[in-house]
């Protein structure tokens, strides 16, 4: 079962799980077929599944939402609400999950160009986006009932999640195309980011491995512990074979998504897959060349 199924992750992840032979319920505010809504959850719980995954979150960087009060609430009732909701349906319901997994993000590490960070560094006090995910874990907390079900509760933080059909990719793809491409602000940022196979292979690995004791996973590539905006450019300009020349002014960033947002592209975390690489699971696209090569081919 998915909640946020519908969306650019959730669809790659349905896709993957049917093909390796399993059956997925998407919980989505639109009704629709092999769907059930929110209403029905919050009336009737959820039905006997072996892994609930949450992946609902109104998109945080649209650039068509200007960042006002009302949207940053809409941003972090949409990943706060759906867990503490999803959270509650599993511990009343009378078969209980095996796993229960958050896809948050890596956030939650505070912005550095030196720190490396693993899945045991601190975090979640740095600014609005740490925040939000410290909060939006603590919100998937399992309740403490007298019949506490069995599940084990996973929170995966993912880097930027790169895709032909969504996320960041196909909107910076045009401009390289049209050799207007380069990179954002200094480019000296880190750039954590994991190919989508890679993702929902790792979503899959959780729910399909048994007693993995849950915990926190980061889903980065291995090579994100080093990588920057830069590094990211000048390895989208190579395999779209165009010029990396036109960079994208901090201030312009900053003027277009706000500040509060703006950090997301301009600062970011080194962070490494060490738990995720000790769970036993290995990389289709551990690097920069390898995934973009991938995406972009035709
Ligand atoms: P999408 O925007 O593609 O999909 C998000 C889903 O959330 C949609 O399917 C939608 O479902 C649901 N949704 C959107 N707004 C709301 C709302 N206001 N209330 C309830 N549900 C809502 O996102 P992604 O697939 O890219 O990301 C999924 C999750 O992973 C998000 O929480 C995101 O923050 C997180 N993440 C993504 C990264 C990325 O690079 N893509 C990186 C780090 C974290 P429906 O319309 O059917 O209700």
């Amino acid at each position: 079962m998915s909640r946020g199924g519908s969306g650019f992750i959730g669809q790659s992840l349905s896709q993957l799980l049917y093909r390796r032979g399993h059956k997925v319920t998407v919980v989505s505010r639109h009704p629709g077929e092999s769907r059930i809504t929110w209403d029905e959850v919050s009336k009737r719980g959820i039905p006997a599944c072996d892994a609930v995954v949450n992946l609902a979150g109104e998109n945080v960087l649209n650039p068509f939402k200007r960042w006002t009060p009302q949207f940053k609430d809409e941003v972090t009732s949409s990943r706060i609400e759906t867990s503490r909701i999803l959270a509650l349906a599993i511990s009343q319901s009378e078969s209980p999950p095996r796993s229960w997994i958050l896809v948050t993000g890596v956030g939650y590490y505070p912005p550095s160009r030196k720190q490396e960070y693993s899945e045991e560094s601190p975090g979640g006090d740095a600014d609005f986006l740490s925040r939000l995910v410290k909060d939006w874990e603590a919100a998937g907390q399992l309740p403490i009932t007298d019949h506490n079900p069995k599940t084990q509760l996973v929170r995966i933080r993912t880097g930027v999640v790169l895709g032909r059909t969504g996320g960041a990719l196909p909107s910076m793809l045009w401009p390289f195309r049209l050799f207007l491409g380069g990179p954002v602000g200094s480019g000296q940022q880190p750039f954590p980011w994991v190919h989508i196979e890679d993702l929902c292979r790792l979503l899959c690995q959780t729910i399909e491995q048994e007693g993995s004791g849950g915990g926190i996973l980061n889903a980065v590539s291995p090579s994100s512990i080093s990588d920057t905006n830069s590094d990211f450019t000048q390895a989208l300009s190579k395999a779209l074979s165009r010029p990396a020349v036109v960079p994208a002014p901090a201030f312009a960033i900053r003027a277009l998504l706000g500040t509060d947002r703006a950090v997301m592209l301009l600062e970011g975390q080194r962070v490494s897959p060490k738990r995720t690489l000790q769970s036993g699971f290995t990389f289709l696209y551990p690097d920069l060349a390898s995934a973009l090569v991938d995406l972009v081919k035709t």
